[in-house]
């Protein structure tokens, strides 16, 4: 296969950016929050987790928390209990008050909104500071790197790299900066809709014209 240039895969890349706001115009985040906060509590809980459980389990613990402070003075066991099906529930627990009392001490109960400040609050790296700021502020500061999109990117032939923080560098050079927090919705959606990570449906893919499969094996 002839090797494609870089401005080959920039003006794919649009393409590709394209046709998914086309497929899913009505995508948005899964994660159910009606506030900062509770964006950052539910990503947080969301990790190695689908939003679904998460969106079950949040639906409790945001009657019997409001605010950070309430976060805070819930007894950790409590919190455990209602989070439990989320797996890895102590550490999720511990982080989520952790973040909590931080954001009491440091921004007043509210969430910062700076890639700094958040990755500086207990559970929070950069995929989850990342949701928060591209879905509660609308601020673009990175690409949310999940688990579909890092299969996605690959197989649509737009990174090689195999790391969250390299493929995500190589997307924010293909993705125009105010498409950022869309671009990752839209290959979550495909992800989970079409381009299954055992099973891709490629023979009706919206994107199939414009896929090259990197690694995917045909039927
Ligand atoms: S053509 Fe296949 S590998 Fe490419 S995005 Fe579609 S389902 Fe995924």
């Amino acid at each position: 296969m002839v090797r494609e240039t870089a401005a080959a895969r920039a003006a794919r890349a649009l393409k590709v950016l394209d046709s998914l706001a086309r497929t899913y115009p009505h995508a948005h985040c899964e994660l159910e929050h009606g506030t900062p906060l509770e964006l950052l509590i539910a990503t947080i809980l969301s990790a190695q987790c689908t939003d679904k459980r998460v969106n079950i389990v949040t639906r409790e613990l945001f009657r019997v928390c409001r605010t950070a402070a309430d976060f805070v003075a819930l007894p950790q066991e409590q919190l455990e209990d209602i989070i439990r099906t989320t797996g890895f529930f102590r550490a999720k627990a511990r982080n989520v008050k952790a973040c909590c009392a931080a954001l009491v001490e440091r921004h007043r109960g509210e969430v910062p909104r700076t890639m700094d400040e958040l990755t500086k609050l207990a559970g929070v790296g950069r995929k989850t500071a990342n949701v928060v700021l591209g879905n509660a502020f609308g601020i673009n500061v990175g690409v949310v790197v999940d688990t579909h999109v890092q299969r996605l990117s690959r197989r649509l032939g737009l990174t090689r790299a195999t790391t969250p923080a390299k493929i995500e560098s190589d997307l924010m050079k293909l993705i125009p900066r105010d498409q950022w927090a869309m671009f990752s919705h839209w290959l979550i959606w495909h992800g989970r809709r079409r381009c299954d990570a055992r099973k891709p449906d490629c023979a009706h893919c919206e994107l199939a014209s414009l896929c090259p499969r990197v690694g995917v094996k045909l039927n």
